[in-house]
């Protein structure tokens, strides 16, 4: 490894870094925006529910009805044809034929009941659904406007460090495959970074002392350093003194 590639290597390092500040700086925003927009689907999808339901209901309500007018034109014929009757046979005939019909008409109109009373609930769990879904619209509005005010803040300088680490990394292409993918492998480690700096003689990461030696190689930089209490990489700023 030379001194050159191992730059380019820490510069990467850098604009990383900077990447994973403005990232973080965005907080838990973009994970509760979706929490919200499952939210809404889920509520979305219920309403969706309840209405088809309530279309069944209503093709339903609409057959029982004319059911019902149905039985009742009947039942009227028959009570005309009561004053016809010529024996009792025919009247008691008549009689359980009408019966029958109320009977019919009774479990009918039963039926229909029923179903205003499950009317009633979709309706209000509707209602409530609609609250819910206004307040998490707005809510849904408010924090995808503060998401788009944090990155227009960051927008440019986010541009120009994702081109910078691109250039890099096509720098690094040069260098060992080995070296990038150590540093990819302990970026994976260290939550993204795989560097530490090197303060007062400290690694930065974990706080403990360095040895003296190792400090040296590590402003040689001509092998990668570890810190040899918490493994990360490491490397010594040129501002910084022991
Ligand atoms: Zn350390």
């Amino acid at each position: 490894m030379n001194n050159n590639s191992f730059d380019t290597l820490i510069k990467l390092h850098k604009v990383e870094k900077r990447l994973l500040e403005i990232n973080h700086s965005r907080g838990d925003l973009p994970g509760k925006i979706d929490v919200i927009k499952n939210k809404i689907n889920d509520l979305n999808n219920q309403s969706q529910l309840h209405n088809d339901r309530l279309t069944e209901i209503d093709k339903r309500k609409t057959l029982l009805t004319h059911t019902i007018q149905d039985i009742e034109s009947k039942v009227s014929s028959l009570n005309d044809q009561m004053y016809k009757v010529k024996s009792n046979r025919e009247y008691e005939a008549l009689l359980s034929e009408i019966d029958h019909l109320n009977n019919e008409n009774l479990n009918t109109i039963k039926e229909l009941e029923e179903f205003d009373d499950e009317v009633k609930k979709i309706e209000s769990s509707l209602n409530e659904n609609n609250e819910s879904l206004e307040l998490l619209n707005n809510d849904l509005s408010n924090k995808d406007n503060q998401l788009k005010e944090t990155n227009s803040e960051f927008e440019k300088e986010e541009i120009e460090l994702v081109n910078e680490k691109n250039s890099f990394i096509e720098n690094l292409s040069e260098v060992a495959e080995s070296l990038i993918h150590t540093y990819n492998s302990k970026k994976e480690e260290y939550d993204g970074l795989a560097f530490s700096a090197i303060s007062r003689g400290c690694c930065e990461n974990c706080y403990s002392q360095l040895p003296p030696q190792l400090i040296i190689d590590a402003k040689n930089k001509e092998q990668l350093v570890n810190c040899p209490s918490c493994n990360i990489l490491l490397y010594f700023q040129e501002d910084d003194s022991l």
